[in-house]
């Protein structure tokens, strides 16, 4: 593998058995993703965006080809290996924020590290220094429930940065917040790439917050239809 590439995907493709009609969900998709890059992926919906992300999440397995992350293939490793990936390499964030409603901010924070099994003393500081991080060490303590839309985004962005991953995957981050709220968090996750060196892809169907991104995959029907740059992208928003 290229050494500055982290993710790299071949003749990717992935099917759902639909009754008895397969449905093709990711058709050949062929994408290299360098260290510390953002990029966005857009497309009309059904067009295999969150597909994508899942294998590259290591939540779904590839039907044929090839995806590798770092010096792991996915497809071909065991589900122990996959776990520890997923617990120890990979933060995500959702549309839908996924928080344990039952759970303070700051439990929140601490599953991944009860789950990579540090230590109950250094747990609790570690959370409380994430949220402060994400600007919300006055809401540790709050449930859910009790926090706006933009504050439960954020505790889901410090539960995914809390075992220092190399790959973030944001699946409709900014999706149910207001522009200015979503901005916030689109913030968040790129101080992450800048400052962490880590690694963003995002799924998005704001133009806008595509082109932060250094490069966005346009997809149509499972496939790359084309990539641009972000930066391109900019300034034709800019000139309209
Ligand atoms: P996007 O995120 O771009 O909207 P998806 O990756 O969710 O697209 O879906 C791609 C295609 O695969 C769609 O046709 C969708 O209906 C289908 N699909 C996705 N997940 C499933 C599933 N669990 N079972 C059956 N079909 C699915
Ligand atoms: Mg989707």
């Amino acid at each position: 593998m290229e050494n500055d590439a982290l993710i790299r995907t071949r003749a990717l493709s992935r099917r759902y058995q639909v009754g008895q009609q397969p449905v093709v969900a990711l058709d050949g998709v062929d994408l290299d993703v360098g260290r510390g890059e953002f990029v966005a992926l857009v497309g009309p919906s059904g067009s295999g965006k969150s597909t994508l992300l899942n294998l590259l999440g290591g939540l779904d397995r590839p039907e044929s080809g090839t995806i590798q992350v770092a010096d792991l293939e996915l497809g071909g490793a065991g589900e122990a290996q996959l776990v520890r990936y997923r617990r120890e390499q990979v933060g995500f964030v959702f549309q839908s924020f996924n928080l344990l409603a039952m759970r303070s901010a700051v439990e929140n924070v601490e599953m991944p590290l009860i789950l990579a099994g540090v230590k109950p003393r250094e747990r609790r500081p570690r959370a409380l220094a994430l949220l402060e991080s994400v600007g919300l060490a006055a809401r540790a303590h709050h449930k859910p429930s009790e926090l706006s839309g933009g504050e439960m985004q954020r505790v889901a962005v410090a539960r995914a940065l809390a075992n220092g991953p190399m790959l973030l995957l944001a699946d409709e981050p900014t999706g149910n917040l207001d522009s200015n709220t979503g901005q916030g968090i689109l913030d968040l996750l790129r101080q992450a790439v800048a400052a962490q060196g880590v690694t963003l892809v995002l799924v998005t169907h704001d133009a806008r917050v595509a082109s932060y991104a250094d490069r966005i995959i346009h997809m149509l029907d499972g496939r790359i239809e084309r990539i641009e740059s972000g930066e391109r992208a900019r300034d034709a928003l800019k000139s309209s």
